[in-house]
C-alpha cells in the first residue's frame, strides 16, 4: 500500500507556510467533500486531503512527518488521525474550522463568530416558479439584554478563572517513550471560558445568551429548485466576545403538484386524449403555470407524442432564460360503451379503418404479423 506524499496531496511545497496549506486544503475540501461531490473516488480524495492537512497543520505531527515520512517514529504511522474512516464531518464543519465557528480557538476571550443556522422552507409548486417574499420566524440565541452578554448580574463582573488564569485550558504532563509531552485540556472549573461568574444574571442564568424569536424577511428568487439554498448574511446566531454573527441558510423544499412535474427549468405533464380526438385532430385547452394555452392536436396523433410549449416552464434562477412545458399525449380507451357505440366500432373495424399506415406506426403492425410466420 503506497501512500502519496502529504505535500503532493495538498499540492504545496515542502516549506509551505500554514496559510498556504489551509488555502489548498480548503479548495480540495470544497471540491471533494461527500456532501457536495457524489462522484466515485471523491470521498477517498477528501479523506486523503483531510489526513494530509491534519498532519501538516499540526507543528508536532508535521515535524515528525518531515523526519520519518508516513511511517512515523517506530512505525506508528499517521493513518489514525481524525476519527473513524467514514467520519467526514459535515460540510459545515469545514467552514466552522476555517471561519472560527467551532470552539477550536485557543483563546476563549477572542471574538468568535456565531453559529450558522439552517431553516427549511416548504414552497408550493407555483411559489418556487414565481418566487416569493415572506417573513419567517427564527428562534436563535442572542446576547442577553440584562447583562449585555456577560452572564453576570448587573453591577457585578465575571472574574478571571484562577485555575487556568483565564486561558480556559489546563496543562497536563504525561511521560511517554519519546519524552515528556504536555497536553492541553479544557479547564473544567470554567468550562473553557476562562471566566467565573460569582453572581449570575437572573435573566439568562449566567449563560449571557437567551433564545429569541426573530422575524426575518426572505426573498425567494423565481425559478428556485428543490434543495437549493439562500444565504442570508449575518442572520445566524450572535457572535461571542464581540465576534460577528453567523449566517442563516434557507433550504428550499417544493411540494409536489397534482398535474405538473418539474425537472430543472422544464415542466412536464400528461395530456389525456380520446381515441377520436387523436384520430380526427382537435384543439384543446392545456393548463400551464402561466395560464391556459390552446394546443392544436393534428389528426392521427399517436399515444406518447410530446408537444412542447416554448417558454412555459420555470424561469432560470440565475436569469438564463426560461424553460418549456412538455406535454405527453396519453390515449384514454373508452370503457362502458353502449350497444350502439360498440356496433359502430365493430362496423368501423370491418371496413378496415383501424390499421395505421406506414407513415405512422404501421411498421410495428408489419413486424408484429411477421413474428407469427417464423413459428
Ligand atoms: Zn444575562
Ligand atoms: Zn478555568
Amino acid at each position: 500500500m503506497s501512500k502519496r506524499d502529504y505535500y503532493d496531496v495538498l499540492g504545496v511545497s515542502k516549506g509551505a507556510p500554514k496559510e498556504e496549506m489551509k488555502k489548498a486544503y480548503r479548495k480540495l475540501a470544497r471540491k471533494y467533500h461527500p456532501d457536495v461531490n457524489k462522484e466515485d473516488g471523491a470521498a477517498d480524495k477528501f479523506k486523503e486531503a483531510k489526513e494530509a492537512y491534519e498532519v501538516l497543520s499540526d507543528d508536532q505531527k508535521r515535524a515528525q512527518y518531515d523526519q520519518f515520512g508516513h511511517a512515523g517514529p517506530q512505525g506508528q504511522g499517521f493513518g489514525g488521525f481524525g476519527g473513524g474512516a467514514e467520519d467526514f464531518g459535515g460540510f459545515g464543519d469545514i467552514f466552522d474550522m476555517f471561519f472560527g465557528g467551532g470552539g477550536r480557538r485557543r483563546d476563549p476571550n477572542a471574538p468568535q463568530q456565531g453559529a450558522d443556522l439552517q431553516y427549511t422552507m416548504v414552497l408550493d409548486f407555483e411559489e418556487a416558479i414565481f418566487g416569493k417574499d415572506t417573513d419567517i420566524n427564527i428562534p436563535k440565541e442572542e446576547n442577553c439584554d440584562t447583562c449585555q452578554g456577560s452572564g453576570a448580574k448587573p453591577g457585578t463582573k465575571p472574574k478571571t478563572c484562577s485555575h487556568c488564569n483565564g486561558s480556559g485550558q489546563l496543562n497536563t504532563e504525561q511521560n511517554t517513550p519519546f519524552g515528556r509531552v504536555v497536553n492541553k485540556r479544557v479547564c473544567h472549573h470554567c468550562n473553557g471560558s476562562g471566566k467565573i461568574i460569582p453572581e449570575k444574571c437572573n435573566t439568562c442564568g449566567g449563560a449571557g445568551r437567551v433564545k429569541k424569536h426573530n422575524k426575518i424577511h426572505i426573498s425567494i428568487p423565481a425559478g428556485i429548485d428543490e434543495g437549493q439554498q439562500i444565504r442570508v448574511s449575518g442572520k445566524g446566531e450572535a457572535g461571542v466576545n464581540g465576534g460577528p454573527p453567523g449566517d442563516l441558510y434557507v433550504v428550499v423544499q417544493i411540494k409536489p403538484h397534482d398535474f405538473f412535474e418539474r425537472e430543472g427549468d422544464h415542466i412536464f405533464c400528461e395530456l389525456p386524449l380520446t381515441f377520436t380526438q387523436a384520430a380526427l385532430g382537435d384543439e384543446v385547452e392545456v393548463p400551464t403555470v402561466h395560464g391556459k394555452v390552446m394546443l392544436k392536436i393534428p389528426a392521427g396523433t399517436q399515444a406518447g407524442k410530446t408537444f412542447r410549449l416554448k417558454g412555459k416552464g420555470a424561469p432560470n434562477v440565475r436569469g438564463y432564460g426560461q424553460g418549456d412545458q412538455h406535454i405527453k399525449v396519453k390515449l384514454i380507451t373508452p370503457t362502458n360503451l353502449t350497444e350502439r357505440q360498440k356496433e359502430l366500432l365493430r362496423e368501423f373495424n370491418e371496413i378496415g379503418g383501424n390499421e395505421a399506415t406506414d407513415e405512422q406506426d404501421g411498421s410495428l403492425f408489419k413486424r408484429f404479423k411477421k413474428a407469427f410466420k417464423s413459428e
